[in-house]
């Protein structure tokens, strides 16, 4: 029978795929080649954590009190005897041996050998005693994991095909899975709008949010069919289903490829109006799809990935090179830098490499700008960077969050502190390089005007800006009902930061994802918006509508989409403005 779970639909796509279950305990663990000289002192590594975790269970024990329930007891005894036994304690050794892997994955993979033995018992009760491989791994890994991290990182094949089923997941989990194949996800929360789900679009994997409990329902490794547009997740799909999906699979992969008709034609609505169309980057192998789809340059560089799954900050020559490659990639198109926007979501390593502490709500603490100030040494290092970067193509430098013109000049004094540095060295860079600001807190937008006097070209980001404006978290299923582009507060500020950009005659571009959806392309257009930047997977749609729309014969009442209060005419409007005889 098949049954159906209803989610948010987030990256649209098909997957047809096998589970793969990822609980929320399990550690994060990756494979790193190992140089042969260093083996012995990885067995060793290991073979002490074993140890460790045989002293921990033992000083438990101890502290058991004598009235406690025999089960108690015996549990931890359990634990003490796998750490004695060779499948645990000999077993990953010869694997470190022989794959000249790190001890984390040797274990990885014999806790993978054993709970596939343990899920093959027909008794349940010895079935329930994979939880405590579990746990014994678990203990070890957490010992392990207080050590140093490998250099060497290696992907690996071993989630190629699958779907990915989890509570939740990270833009930097999502970029290690994207390198080893995952074909969809679906977790238990997450918005529309969280960085996990643009990086998600950004690399074409669908994918839903929000199935309550998902993982319940899931067995590893059973097959799933997942629709990203509708939110639709399959489980147990009988024939019939199976091949409507592939043949949906198919459709869509053929509306995709008629969509490269546009790419070599300009972005021009019929009446003329030249639009500029750029992309939104986070990783830098994005290049490829980007000019593929023949975007005129990058509107917004994502750096915070550079920063991610690591246990150090990148120096300025890594990140010297990584710009240089993008902008070299683009072929002198317009690459737009932004510093990075850490924090929040976006956390790498837990923050331990920036002395982060838990706060109760990150998205209004120390991230973008704020946390680049923070860490002006950090943020000096970028700085630099980018600069440097600037001598090879066309640079821009975008500052994320801002919110007072204080932080706006402070940014400012370091860049130029940044350039002097530079001159003393006799190191070339662009003295001319553009510096835009991104406008995504209701109070930039409210002061655009002020901010448009000292910038380039402003930036709104409309993923914040929404959030901020109507106080949701964008990361949090629960509201995601209310997460809405045309409320007319939004629309109203987006309004204000595009009046501004042509008073004082600043380009205003739109790099939240509100511009990359062509539901609100002819209304973007009719507000007077020119420069639109977004995932490179919608560039082609969004060309489409362009280059359809003749923009003298828009409804005359568009404009009164920034006062429709009841979301119900909203949408009526917005049809009307889509329709074929606009
Ligand atoms: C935005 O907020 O709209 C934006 C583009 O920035 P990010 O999604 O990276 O926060
Ligand atoms: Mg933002």
């Amino acid at each position: 029978m098949t049954l159906e779970l209803q989610g948010i639909g987030v990256s649209r796509g098909i997957a047809i795929g096998r589970a793969h279950i990822l609980f929320h305990n399990q550690p994060d663990v990756r494979e790193y080649l190992i140089p042969a000289f260093a083996i012995e002192q990885e067995v060793e590594r290991f073979l002490d954590a074993i140890e460790q975790a045989k002293q921990q269970l033992k000083s438990i024990r101890n502290h058991i009190p004598a009235n406690a329930p025999a089960d108690v007891t015996s549990f931890i005894d359990t634990h003490l005897l796998m750490l004695n036994d060779s499948s645990l304690n000999k077993i990953p050794v010869d694997m470190i041996r022989q794959r000249r892997c790190n001890a984390e994955w040797a274990l990885q993979l014999q806790r993978d050998a054993l709970i596939n033995v343990f899920n093959e018992m027909d008794d349940p009760y010895l079935r329930t005693r994979r939880d405590d491989v579990d746990h014994v791994v678990n203990r070890i890994h957490r010992i392990l994991n207080d050590q140093e991290v490998q250099d060497h990182e290696i992907p690996d094949g071993r989630l190629k095909g699958h779907i990915i089923i989890a509570e939740d997941l990270t833009p930097a989990d999502t970029v290690l899975m994207q390198h080893q194949g995952i074909v969809a996800f679906v977790t238990e929360h997450g918005g529309a709008t969280s960085h996990t789900t643009i990086l998600a679009r950004s690399l074409g994997i669908p994918a839903i949010v929000g199935i309550e409990s998902v993982r319940r329902y899931v067995q590893d490794n059973e097959p799933l069919i997942v629709d990203g547009e509708t939110g639709v997740m399959l489980l147990g799909a009988d024939e019939k289903t199976q091949e409507e999906y592939e043949a949906r699979l198919v459709e869509f992969r053929e509306h995709i490829s008629s969509l490269s008709r546009y790419k070599s034609q300009p972005t021009k609505t019929r009446d003329g109006k030249s639009i500029t169309l750029l992309a939104n980057a986070e990783l830098p192998e994005d290049i490829t799809t980007i000019s593929a789809a023949g975007a005129q340059g990058i509107g917004l560089y994502r750096t915070e990935f550079l920063y991610m799954n690591r246990l150090t900050p990148p120096e300025e020559e890594e990140q010297l090179s990584a710009y240089r490659d993008v902008v070299e990639g683009m072929n002198n198109q317009p690459v737009t830098i932004r510093t990075f926007d850490l924090g929040a979501d976006k956390t790498v390593d837990g923050g331990r490499h920036l002395n982060q502490t838990v706060v109760t709500n990150p998205a209004l603490g120390l991230r973008a700008i704020r946390l680049c100030l923070n860490q002006p040494n950090m943020f000096r290092t970028q700085l630099r960077a980018i600069l440097r970067a600037s001598a090879y193509g066309k640079i821009k430098i975008m500052f994320p969050m801002i919110s007072t013109m204080h932080e706006l000049l402070q940014a400012r004094h370091l860049l130029e502190q940044s350039k002097h540095e530079l001159d003393k060295e006799h190191i070339e860079y662009d003295h001319h390089i553009e510096i835009g600001a991104m406008i995504e807190i209701p109070a930039s937008a409210v002061c655009a005007e002020m901010f448009a006097r000292h910038v380039d070209f402003l930036s709104i980001g409309t993923n914040d800006l929404i959030q901020y404006t109507l106080a949701i978290d964008r990361i949090d299923d629960h509201v995601n009902y209310l997460y809405d582009p045309l409320h007319p507060a939004v629309l109203r500020l987006i309004h204000m930061t595009l009046s501004a950009g042509k008073k004082h005659n600043v380009d205003v571009s739109m790099c939240g994802e509100m511009a990359g959806d062509p539901r609100y392309t002819r209304l973007l257009l009719a507000m007077g918006l020119e420069n639109f930047s977004m995932h490179p997977n919608a560039l082609l749609e969004v060309k489409q509508v362009i280059n359809e729309t003749d923009l003298s014969q828009l409804p005359a009442n568009t404009m009164e989409m920034m006062d429709a209060v009841d979301p119900l005419e909203a949408d009526m409007l917005l049809e009307q403005i889509n329709g074929p005889d606009h």
